[in-house]
C-alpha cells in the first residue's frame, strides 16, 4: 500500500439558493409537495422559452472570485443530452466548452502544510428532478420540483493526495459557499452532492493511473470513505497483476463498497450541442470587478491564518471559521493583543456553551473583545483566579458594568497577601491533623486536600500556588 500514492479529483455540485429556478420563475424551494413548482419552461413543454437567472450567474462569479478563478466575460450554454426518466426534458442546460469561471486554485491546510489543489472551472447548470422510490408501488415515480434548480459545478484538478485532503478541500468549499451566502449547503437535503475521480500509481511515476469514477457521493464522510474504498481496490488488484478500467462506479454508502455502473465501452456520449434558446452570457468587467467587491474575508484565508501563523490545530481552527461569531470575536481579541491561546480557550469554552445553550449571539450581550482581553490580563496578572475569572464573565454577559466594579461587588480580588494566606494555612492545618501527618508519612495527596481546604476557607480567592508554599513550608 505505502508504494503508491491516491490521485483524487472532485466535481462539487451546490444548488444555488435563489428565489427562482435558472431558466423560469418557479419558486427555488425545497420540501414542497411534488411537482407543484413546475411549469412549461422547466418542463421544456414545445413552444416554451428559457429566460436566464442573473443571480444564479452573479453566484457564480462570487464563487469564481473566492476560488481564484479567471472570470469569462462572454461564455456559452450547452444542452446535455441524456435519456434518464428524473430528466423528463431528456436535456440538462450546463456549460460544456466555455464556462463562466475557469484556472483557479484553493489553499487548504493539511497536516500541518499549505496545499493549494487547482480548481479546473466552475460552470452553471440547472439540476434534475428526482425518482422517489416506494415500496407499496411497482416502480418509481418522478417529482420535478427539483428540475431546472439552479446548481454550479465546481471542478477540482487531480490535485488531491489522500482522503483527508479531499476532507479538507470539500470542507472548505461548503464554508466558502456559506461565507458568501450563495447556497444552504444542507447535505441532508442534497443541496450538496459530488463525483469523486480516484486513480493510483506507483510513488514516483508521472503518469496518472486509470482513474474511475465515483457518482453520487451525498456526504463528506461518504467521500471519505469511498476514496479509500476505492484505492483499496485498484492497488489490490494491480498487486494481483490485474489492470484498471476506466469506468463509472456506484458508491454504496450503506454496504460501504462501490459496484460498476457503466465501462467505457458503454459510456455516455451526451451530444452536447449550443443552446438555441438562450443568448450568449456577457457579464461586463464592470460587474465582474462589482461582485469581487462584495466577498467577506474568505474561510480559507482565516484557516491559513490559524493554523499557519497561530499554530492552532485544525479541529479547532475550523471550529472558529465555522462560526461568524467565534472568528469575530477571535480576531478582535487577537487585534487587541490578547494572547490568541487564552482567547480560544474562552471562544471554544464558556462562550461556545453560552451560545449553544441560549441559542443567541455573543454580540447580543455586554460582552464585548474589549472585556474579554480585560479579563484575560486580569487572569494573567492574578488579580482574579480562573473560578473568579468564570464569575465575571457571567456578569458581563447580562449587564453592562465595568470588570473592577464587578470585582470589587463580588469581593473577587485573589488574595496574595502573605499574613492573610498565612492566617488561613494556620487554621486549616490546625482543624486537619490527621491529613497533616498522613502527608508526613508518605502520603503525598494529602497536601492536594490541604490547599483545596484553604481554597474553601478562602471562598475560591486564594493564589492557590502562594498557598501551596505556605503550607508545605509550615508542615515541613
Ligand atoms: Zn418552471
Amino acid at each position: 500500500m505505502n508504494d503508491y500514492e491516491i490521485v483524487v479529483g472532485l466535481e462539487v455540485h451546490a444548488e444555488l439558493s435563489t428565489e427562482s429556478k435558472m431558466y423560469c420563475n418557479c419558486k427555488n424551494e425545497f420540501g414542497l409537495e411534488v411537482n407543484t413548482r413546475v411549469c412549461p419552461i422547466c418542463m421544456a413543454l414545445p413552444g416554451a422559452l428559457p429566460t436566464l437567472n442573473k443571480t444564479a450567474v452573479d453566484y457564480a462569479v462570487m464563487m469564481g472570485h473566492a476560488l481564484n478563478c479567471k472570470i469569462n466575460s462572454v461564455s456559452k450554454q450547452d444542452r446535455k443530452n441524456y435519456f434518464y426518466p428524473d430528466l423528463p426534458k431528456a436535456y440538462q442546460i450546463s456549460q460544456a466548452e466555455v464556462p463562466v469561471c475557469e484556472d483557479g486554485h484553493l489553499d487548504i491546510v493539511v497536516d500541518g502544510e499549505v496545499r493549494s489543489i487547482g480548481i479546473t472551472r466552475i460552470h452553471i447548470e440547472e439540476d434534475a428532478g428526482k425518482l422517489l422510490h416506494d415500496d407499496s408501488f411497482d416502480g418509481s415515480l418522478v417529482d420535478c420540483n427539483r428540475g431546472g434548480v439552479p446548481l454550479i459545478e465546481i471542478v477540482s484538478e487531480p490535485d488531491i493526495r489522500s482522503s483527508a485532503e479531499a476532507k479538507a478541500f470539500l470542507d472548505m468549499i461548503k464554508l466558502t459557499l456559506q461565507y458568501l451566502d450563495i447556497s444552504d449547503c444542507k447535505m441532508q437535503e442534497g443541496s450538496i452532492r459530488c463525483d469523486v475521480n480516484v486513480s493510483v500509481r506507483k510513488k514516483g511515476q508521472k503518469e496518472f493511473g486509470t482513474r474511475c469514477e465515483m457518482k453520487n457521493v451525498n456526504s463528506f464522510s461518504a467521500a471519505v470513505r469511498g476514496i479509500e474504498y476505492e484505492a483499496k481496490r485498484q492497488i489490490e488488484l494491480i498487486e494481483a497483476g490485474g489492470t484498471i478500467e476506466q469506468e463509472t462506479r456506484r458508491w454504496d454508502d450503506v454496504k460501504g463498497e462501490s459496484i460498476t455502473l457503466r465501462t467505457k465501452e458503454d459510456a455516455h456520449d451526451y451530444r452536447y450541442f449550443p443552446e438555441p434558446d438562450l443568448l450568449t452570457i456577457v457579464i461586463p468587467d464592470e460587474k465582474i470587478a462589482e461582485l469581487k467587491k462584495r466577498l467577506p474575508e474568505l474561510p480559507s484565508k482565516k484557516m491559513l491564518h490559524y493554523m499557519i501563523d497561530l499554530g492552532i490545530s485544525q479541529t479547532e481552527a475550523m471550529l472558529l471559521v465555522e462560526s461568524d461569531d467565534k472568528s469575530k470575536m477571535f480576531d478582535e481579541c487577537e487585534s487587541l493583543g490578547a494572547t490568541p491561546n487564552a482567547v480560544l480557550n474562552w471562544v471554544l469554552g464558556d462562550i461556545s456553551k453560552y451560545m449553544n445553550e441560549s441559542g443567541k449571539s455573543i454580540f447580543d450581550t455586554h460582552l464585548t473583545s474589549e472585556k474579554l482581553c480585560e479579563l484575560i490580563s486580569l487572569i494573567e496578572a492574578k488579580t482574579i483566579s480562573n473560578a473568579a475569572g468564570r464569575v465575571v464573565f457571567e456578569e458581563l454577559l447580562q449587564r453592562d458594568i465595568d470588570i473592577k466594579t464587578i470585582i470589587e461587588e463580588k469581593g473577587l480580588a485573589q488574595i496574595s497577601d502573605k499574613d492573610a494566606l498565612l492566617e488561613i494555612a494556620r487554621k486549616v492545618i490546625e482543624d486537619n491533623a490527621q491529613s497533616v501527618a498522613d502527608y508526613n508519612n508518605g502520603k503525598t495527596n494529602a497536601l492536594g486536600y490541604l490547599v483545596g481546604q484553604c481554597m474553601k476557607a478562602s471562598k475560591g480567592k486564594a493564589n492557590p500556588s502562594m498557598m501551596k508554599e505556605l503550607i508545605l513550608s509550615l508542615i515541613e
